[in-house]
């Protein structure tokens, strides 16, 4: 096996190389595969595709000799493991889908494959990308490759840690209600929860249809422009991806902008003082820098979390409703099926899961469903109106990204003080806007404090850019 002779922090300087004849693409997967296997103890692959990665690596070194390689050649990429791909077990980390082997590929996966980058393996994540730790996972928790004894983040933990300790260039994850940015803001990288429809789900294991959506986790926000454009764009089998192909813009108009912060959100009684710190430093070196900033108020601040658990698990009690022990994965045989269905979903399912399906059904069940789910349903209109309102009379709306750093692993706290991590990231997933997180500055711990951005819908050539910028400050 060989060694990664460089950290690179885009595609660009990885194809720079490639072209001058400085590495391959070969090398460049035993450099990875190296990595994963020092890096074993961070358990972030549930599974790594050796063999098939240096056999496509082989293929497209020949393409990029004879100058037919696509935009991603020599990228290396590890998959969430809820993103299906042709042929390879895809199991969201749950006991119920242990060595579920799809039948087909998710158009994500497709369109990297049609490009000519190399899936090394799929990620370790939160069962049904449920938890903000990475430790409701069949396969165990993952390490925050800062600190091994902290989480990385989830439910997309594998997907940021692997991006952090360079066991693959980037990783796609899935954010559902922050599972893409609150681990990339964990493990100290960029990642992008994309506008609602901008990206296909076709090929993405359900948790809550109305609020997935895959994005990248990656170095750069260059690579996470280019992987946005790639995967981006209308899907025949996902109706609800309407978006066309993100461009990638060259000129942006770089004039100075509005900011709008949530003034709640800022004086939140649970945000880590050392967040806080890090985020006014650079409230002011925006200001410094020209751009304007206004704190507004977004009233319904109080109800996110509630709304955004009262739907998602509404919806993940319908989805989840198809693994029944005899279409999918795992089976436990008896002779009456109700029984069969029964043993099969109580040793299959972990107890996160369980909890949101029992709570999904209860505010889905007759008596309860108007005083919940469809009050629910009102408040995520309320939430998605006030945002569209605070973005047409701002360019974006900055806010940290979470309340909070890392916690320990085996950290004992009650799912609602978990579900309270989640405050700051699922308003874009309620109102479908496309959020950007990206570290502003290291605490004492060596952890990161991040911030996000929320940009107008299908906005993301223009979001990228500008945090780019504003990053740099
Ligand atoms: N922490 C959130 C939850 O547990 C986020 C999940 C996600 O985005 N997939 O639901």
């Amino acid at each position: 096996m060989g060694e990664l002779k460089k950290n690179y922090t885009t595609l660009k300087q990885i194809q720079t190389d490639l072209n001058n004849q400085l590495t391959t693409c070969e090398s460049l997967v035993l450099g990875y595969l190296d990595n994963i296997s020092k890096n074993k103890h961070l358990n972030a692959f549930n599974e790594v595709f050796e063999e098939d990665s240096i056999q496509r690596a082989v293929k497209i070194d020949k393409k990029i000799r004879s100058k037919k390689a696509g935009v991603l050649a020599g990228l290396i990429v590890g998959i969430k493991d809820n993103i299906c791909y042709k042929g390879r077990r895809a199991e969201a980390s749950s006991n119920i889908l242990k060595d579920f082997v799809s039948s087909y590929s998710a158009t994500v996966v497709d369109r990297l494959l049609s490009e000519d980058a190399i899936i090394i393996g799929r990620l370790n994540c939160d069962e049904f990308a449920m938890g903000s730790g990475n430790e409701n996972s069949s396969y165990g928790p993952v390490q925050n490759p800062i600190k091994t004894n902290y989480v990385p983040g989830g439910s997309s933990g594998g997907s940021a840690a692997s991006v952090k300790a360079n066991l693959c260039h980037l990783a796609l994850g899935s954010d559902t209600g922050g599972s893409i940015r609150q681990p990339a803001a964990f493990c100290g990288v960029v990642g992008l929860k994309p506008t609602y429809g901008l990206v296909s789900r076709y090929g993405l294991i359900a948790y809550a249809s109305s609020f997935d959506q895959i994005g990248p986790i990656g170095k750069s926000f260059e690579d996470i422009e280019l992987i946005t454009h790639v995967i981006s764009g209308k899907d025949n089998f996902d109706t609800t991806c309407i978006g066309k192909k993100m461009s990638i813009k060259k000129n942006i108009n770089q004039t100075k902008k509005t900011f709008a912060i949530i003034e709640d959100a800022v004086n939140f009684v649970g945000l880590d003082h050392e967040i806080s710190k890090e985020f006014d430093r650079f409230v002011s070196t925006l200001k410094k820098n020209g751009h304007k900033i206004e704190y507004v108020k977004l009233p319904l601040l109080e109800y996110l979390v509630p709304t955004y658990y009262i739907l998602t698990t509404a919806e993940a009690s319908s989805n989840l409703s198809r693994y029944d022990g005899v279409k999918y994965g795992f089976q436990r045989s008896c002779e009456e099926i109700d029984s069969l269905i029964t043993k099969t979903r109580t040793e299959g399912f972990g107890p996160e899961v369980k909890r949101r399906i029992l709570l999904g059904n209860f505010v889905l069940s007759q008596g309860y469903y108007e005083a919940y789910y469809k009050k629910a349903q009102r408040v995520r209109t309320l939430i998605k109106n006030q945002t569209e309102e605070i973005l047409s009379r701002h360019d974006y709306i900055l806010l940290p990204t979470t309340p909070n750093k890392p916690f320990k692993i085996g950290d004992t706290a009650s799912p609602i003080k978990r579900y309270y991590e989640d405050v700051f990231t699922v308003q874009a997933n309620l109102s479908g806007h496309p959020a950007l997180s990206f570290p502003l500055g290291q605490t004492k711990d060596g952890f990161f404090a991040s911030a996000q951005i929320i940009g107008k819908y299908f906005s993301e050539p223009e979001l990228i850019q500008i945090a780019k910028n504003i990053s740099e400050y």
